[in-house]
């Protein structure tokens, strides 16, 4: 069985891990690989190369730099299938899902690679008579990303290429669950030959995580994952002096008004429950109609019908597994949980018969009606294929019922209303709204946004955020008189 290894200084080197944990295929158990657990002389080992590689970089045009992102687009574009063929195997999405990710990460890259006007600066001739100031935009040193599982592509692309663009020297650590697909892109990547040392990637779980945020020389992190970790990373890391954005967990509601199309609106919230298995961030979790409600019911219901659960790479499969059978386990208490607050199930997918797939962590479409608005199932952060449906009588309660929760990743409403519509947009707390879109995610020129305990820190992933991110302002002053020029 291949044993991962580390990224470092331009070569691949064995882990100082003392132990190391299977990479299982969620939807048959199947071993791919083993991942070292690293440890902190991993995380010195990438730092120093990094620290080194830094200083040949930074001082490489933006111009040139944006070359390699140039390439890696292709290179990406190239290895399409066989990169989401890999994320199928190890995360458990639909060979679709996993190649609309990959997508989405080469949209970062080209935006990117607009960084040489990106990252301009400002001028401001004469703020006092003879007297210049300006400010240009330098990049931090070494920056590093811990991702989550259920991106095991895409997360890392709303930072990496910026930072590479910008001057910084990377180091990558992908989720100890899904290793493969980021070791992969590295294994890809070190065709670009980059300078020594300015991409690294560290294989592991807490220990590397804690000694990433401890690391003197390691200027900026940006984690994804869930929200008490998010925090946990946040505090430790600021706590160390580095510049840190983590973006965390959510709980996502979606509004139906009763003017909205019917047809339309299931189609689009069913398709955002339950892309993904559920385990997307943006998935829409508690659908809260307004008013009358028995045709969007059953519209939901019906449209859940036929859905087929299985193995990703099958060619005519919509839904894949959950990651983990402990993460199986914890979705399916949540539903029972939810029964014995008094929800009712409408469509029950539990314990779903998956033929030729017994072993795998499958959880068929569930919809659950009439839960508690502060009972268990309404205010956690389910990850799993679960439509929690409530019905609430006006739309400044449904609001109200949205800001009263612990996230704010996304908040979504379906109406054929422009007011209510705006209104919604108004006062809404979740920094991502989609207005008739079951995901609002968006796309790589914007902040891939999130408010309240979906993320800690000031600036996002993605655009100009990201180029924010990955620089620190340096703002000069400067004064030349004539008498100075006396001797020419
Ligand atoms: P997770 O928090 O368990 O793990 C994320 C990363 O943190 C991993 O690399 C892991 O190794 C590390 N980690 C885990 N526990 C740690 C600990 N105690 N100390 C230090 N490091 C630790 O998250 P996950 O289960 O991999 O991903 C799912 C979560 O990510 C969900 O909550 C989902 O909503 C969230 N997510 C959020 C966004 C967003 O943009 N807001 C995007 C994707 C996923």
């Amino acid at each position: 069985m291949e044993k991962l290894q580390n990224y470092i200084n331009g070569q691949w080197v064995d882990s100082h891990a003392d132990h190391f944990v299977n990479v299982l295929n969620p939807a048959t158990q199947e071993v791919l690989a083993l991942v070292p657990y690293g440890n902190e002389k991993d995380v010195e080992d990438a730092a120093d190369a990094a620290s080194k590689g830094f200083l040949e970089w930074r001082s490489t045009p933006v111009s040139k730099r944006v070359q390699y992102l140039f390439k890696l687009k292709t290179l990406l574009e190239d290895n399409l299938d066989d990169i989401a063929k890999t994320i199928v195997l190890e995360s458990g999405k639909t060979f679709l899902e996993a190649k609309a990710e990959m997508i989405r990460a080469i949209e970062n890259v080209e935006n990117a690679c607009g960084t040489p006007s990106l990252i301009q600066g400002e001028f401001s001739e004469d703020i006092a008579k003879g007297i210049d100031e300006y400010m240009i935009r330098q990049p931090l040193g070494v920056c590093a990303c811990i991702a989550p599982f259920n991106f095991p592509g895409m997360i890392t692309f709303w930072f990496l290429p910026y930072a590479l663009a910008c001057g910084n020297s990377y180091i990558i650590k992908p989720s100890e669950k899904v290793p493969l697909t980021m070791t992969k892109i590295v294994g890809l990547m070190h065709q670009l030959d980059l300078p020594k040392g300015v991409l690294n990637l560290v294989q592991g779980a807490r220990e590397v995580v804690d000694a990433i945020l401890e690391h003197q020389d390691i200027k900026g992190v940006s984690f994804v994952g869930s929200s008490n970790v998010a925090r946990y990373v946040y505090s430790k890391g600021s706590a160390y002096g580095k510049r840190i954005q983590a973006q965390g967990g959510a709980k996502n509601p979606v509004i139906v008004l009763p003017d909205a199309d019917i047809d339309m609106t299931s189609q689009i919230v069913i398709d955002s429950v339950y892309g993904c298995a559920g385990q997307r961030c943006l998935a829409a979790s508690t659908i809260i109609t307004v008013g009358e409600h028995k045709e969007i019911t059953e519209s939901l219901v019906e449209s859940v019908k036929g859905r087929k659960t299985g193995f990703g790479l099958d060619g005519d499969v919509q839904m894949g597994p959950v990651i983990t059978p402990e993460s199986k386990n914890r979705v399916q208490s949540l539903i029972n949980q939810g029964v014995s607050e008094g929800g009712r199930l409408l469509v029950d997918g539990r314990n779903p018969d998956v033929g030729g797939y017994e072993q795998g962590n499958f959880i068929g479409p569930t919809i659950i009606e009439d839960i508690p608005l502060d009972g268990e199932l309404a205010t956690t952060e389910i990850f799993g294929p679960v439509l929690s449906l409530v019905h609430i009588n006006t739309i400044d309660e449904a609001i109200q019922f949205i800001n009263s929760g612990r996230y704010g990743n996304m908040a979504c409403i379906f109406t054929s209303s422009g007011l209510n519509a705006r209104k919604f947009r108004h006062e809404a707390e979740a920094g991502n709204i989609g207005i008739n879109i079951g995901v609002a995610a968006p796309v790589a020129q914007f902040p891939f946004s999130g408010w309240k305990d979906s993320f800690y820190g000031d600036l996002h992933g993605q655009g100009k955020h990201a180029i924010e991110f990955f620089t620190q302002t340096k703002v000069v002053i400067e004064r030349w008189l004539k008498e100075w020029n006396r001797k020419f």
